[in-house]
């Protein structure tokens, strides 16, 4: 084998992993193809929290079987999980299958591929390699940092906690030195990843997730931190602190809340209350009044009447979130609400997500609307998708900016743009004054 192609679907946690696949496959002498049809290998790097996802996979190894020069496939990512040695069975060409807990073990599959075997290999280990020097970063503004495999939370709706295993924090130590590296190299931002973050625990010393915040904030040369996901649930003051007192750490927030009635979180196994998420929100809206909010909401949960959607969408013009992600609920193997009798019916659904969505992008307008007019720092991404004079970046709070190149400036700069018109979705402005190479903020 000598060239590779990977195909990635789901959240930052897979694009991550696929980073890591990426690198081991170039230690091993692979090389990028540009195209799967001109690949001896693609990678189908899977996510199972959507709906069918499944039969997704199985349609992309049909299509990929029926090409010219059919390549031999990976399947790797939380269907390889949940499949397992099924995934062999569907072709000759599945030539291995490895869980999200052994992604590191890329190079071992495609050893053995090579001398004609086929490897399933699921599960997962007490502990996990975190070899950073192997992954393959495309970005170069910011990287992604593993804090936290797993999660322990089994909200009744999920599937993560069986195909990601449980919850396991990396030491903080580990951490750091990371992000130290990522910073030698000149990314200004990281990104900190897990499926339930603000759980963190050290294994070695019990810090928190503050205390690791803080130490990656004050990492020489960085000038960002973000991470994902964070559980209302582990909120506590002391994180809300360390957002208040430390410029470094981006004025975004993920907070997933899923529905706005009492009843349905129940349900949802989410073990905090509306008004529990609600009082959170002031506290932090109270130390960080310009806080981007975001967050995730299920629509047609088992059992949620007009009533209790009519709570979801209160909760939403309550609070006012800068972007939301809705999805309408789809059973998933193996979880409990995928038995719950009291299904909702797909037009209800539908129906319920139109109006969720038609709220929502209102709002997001507005919130942008009040932006136009300031002055904000950017940090550039690279091109923008839709015309090549402009820069595509980002705010401090995660928002998309827009603006046209000036020829000052680059990729992994931090200028100041002033916004003039704002959509649902992004921003766009104009540089203001600077020379576009200082970094706004103080990194050392
Ligand atoms: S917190 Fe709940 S929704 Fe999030 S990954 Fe864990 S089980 Fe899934």
């Amino acid at each position: 084998m000598r060239s590779y192609f990977i195909e990635t679907w789901g959240c930052q946690m897979n694009q991550h992993d696929s980073e890591l696949i990426e690198g081991q496959l170039r230690d091993y002498g692979l090389v990028a193809a540009s195209d799967a049809s001109d690949a001896d290998l693609v990678i189908l790097n899977t996510c199972s929290v959507r709906e069918r996802p499944v039969h997704k996979i199985v349609s992309r190894i049909g299509a990929l079987e029926k090409m010219l020069n059919p390549p031999i496939i990976g399947v790797c990512g939380c269907v390889a999980q949940q499949e397992g040695t099924e995934l062999l069975k569907r072709s000759p060409s599945v030539g291995f299958v490895l869980g999200p807990g052994k992604i590191a073990s890329v190079g071992e599959a495609v050893r053995a591929v090579e001398k004609g075997q086929r490897e399933v290999l699921i599960g997962f280990d007490a502990e996990r390699d975190h070899n950073y020097h192997s992954i393959f970063r495309k970005s170069s503004t910011r990287g992604m940092v593993t804090v936290v495999e797993g999660c322990n939370e089994f909200c009744t709706f999920c599937i993560v906690p069986y195909t990601r295993g449980r919850e396991l924090s990396r030491a903080l130590p580990d951490v750091v030195e990371e992000v130290r590296h990522l910073a030698s190299t000149g990314l200004k931002e990281v990104e900190l990843l897990g499926q339930t973050i603000n759980a963190y625990k050290c294994p070695e010393t019990g810090s928190d997730f503050a205390d690791l915040l803080t130490e990656v904030a004050s990492v020489p040369g960085l000038a960002r931190v973000r991470y994902v996901t964070s559980h209302p649930r582990h909120f506590n003051p002391r994180l809300i602190d360390v957002l208040a007192d430390n410029p470094k750490v981006s004025r975004y927030l993920h907070l997933p809340f899923q529905s706005g009635a009492n009843e349905i979180l129940d349900r949802m196994h989410r073990r905090y209350t509306r008004e529990e998420y609600l009082e959170l929100i002031v506290n932090l809206r109270n130390v960080v009044p310009d806080i981007n909010l975001s967050t995730d909401v299920i629509v047609g949960f088992p059992g949620e009447t007009e009533e209790y959607f009519q709570h979801t969408l209160d909760l939403l013009q309550e609070i006012r979130f800068g972007q939301v992600f809705a999805f309408a609920f789809s059973p998933r193997p193996h979880t409990p609400a995928a038995r719950y009798v009291d299904q909702v019916d797909e037009a209800t659904k539908m129906e319920r997500l139109h109006r969720l969505f038609a709220l929502t992008e209102q709002i997001s307008s507005e919130l942008n609307q009040k932006l136009v007019g300031r002055d904000i720092p950017v940090l550039i991404d690279g091109d923008s998708r839709r015309d090549p004079n402009h820069w595509q970046g980002r705010g401090e709070d995660n928002r998309v900016v827009n603006f046209a190149k000036c020829g000052r400036e680059g990729v992994g700069d931090i200028v100041d743009v002033r916004i003039t018109r704002a959509g649902a979705h992004s921003l766009v402005g104009e540089r203001t004054s600077g020379d576009g190479r200082l970094p706004v903020f103080g990194a050392a």
